[in-house]
């Protein structure tokens, strides 16, 4: 699997499961593959609790995520990080964005962008639905009022055009997928930094797989669009380039991708339903391509 790397690279990789739900198949499959991509090697395998989302987190699932894992056989090295006592170095990657004109404030409600999206004839679409159209773009002129980060009022969205104009043409390395260029247009101009929190999802990944230096991110394959923005971002924060490994997803009798509301599949259910280690990790068979 790793055989177009160069030699020395110490792999580092890491599981990063948001502490708002139980763990279920599919997590196991993500950890397993993170896990014994870094053990393979003599590497590293690091648990990052992505928990920014203070709304959702519940103080009893990181421990039942570390229970799991310990459970699943699988060790982390060092402490785990939470993306919660992270919050100023994300603060400070984004006005590295903002100096670069890169990201502008976003005042939409939901409901807004959902009727914008309903009366544009075509509006633009992503892999998962319509992306968000633009309607606040080049509006602040790219000089925001100082205050405006976290005073609850804005959302950040990053400008993906520009920042495409910045950073020219990229590409990114996938395992399995192999190279891929990025599409700047893809997701379209995500939010960076959610007005309730001050940051988000791209804007976190992207700063700590730095600060983890994590050499080979390894995820569901649902996350392959994201690598698109992530690539972008740490071009644009000047950050180093994981590998990537985006592998198949666990899907349920329907055919339909493992959710939290699948509880029935989860982790602690098929433990106390007497399902042994061994005989969860072998139902993973899909992880082995
Ligand atoms: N926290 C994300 C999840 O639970 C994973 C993010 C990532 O691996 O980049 O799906």
């Amino acid at each position: 699997m790793l055989s177009n790397e160069s030699p020395g690279v110490t792999v580092r990789t890491r599981f990063a499961p948001s502490p708002t739900g139980q763990l279920h198949l599919g997590h196991a499959l993500a950890a397993r593959v993170a896990h014994d991509l870094a053990r393979g090697q003599g590497g590293a395998f690091l648990l990052r609790h992505e928990d920014i989302d203070t709304t959702r987190v519940r103080e009893a699932y990181y421990e039942q995520i570390e229970a799991d894992l310990c459970w699943l056989g699988m060790r982390w090295d060092g402490p785990a990080l939470r993306q919660s006592s992270r919050l100023a170095a994300y603060a400070t990657a984004l006005d590295r964005l903002q100096a670069l004109g890169v990201i502008y404030p976003c005042a939409c409600t939901r409901r807004e962008i959902q009727d914008e999206v309903a009366a544009m004839v075509a509006a633009p679409q992503g892999p998962e639905g319509p992306l968000y159209p633009g309607t606040c773009r080049g509006r602040a002129d790219g000089t925001p009022l100082p205050g405006m980060i976290a005073d609850g009022s804005h959302a950040w969205r990053l400008d993906s055009r520009k920042a495409a104009d910045i950073t020219g043409k990229l590409t990114f390395t996938d395992l399995r997928h192999g190279t891929q260029e990025v599409n700047p247009d893809l997701l379209g101009d995500v939010v960076l930094a959610r007005r309730d929190i001050g940051t988000a999802y791209h804007l976190a990944v992207v700063v700590d797989d730095a600060y983890q230096e994590i050499s080979h991110v390894t995820r569901g394959e649902d996350l392959l669009p994201a690598a698109h923005v992530q690539r972008l971002l740490q071009a644009l924060l000047g950050l180093p380039e994981p590998v990537y490994l985006h592998h198949p997803l666990v899907l349920d009798a329907q055919g339909r991708r493992l959710a939290k509301r699948h509880d029935a599949q989860s982790i602690a259910a098929l433990r106390q339903a007497g399902m042994s280690a061994a005989e969860l990790l072998a139902r993973l068979g899909a992880g082995d391509s």
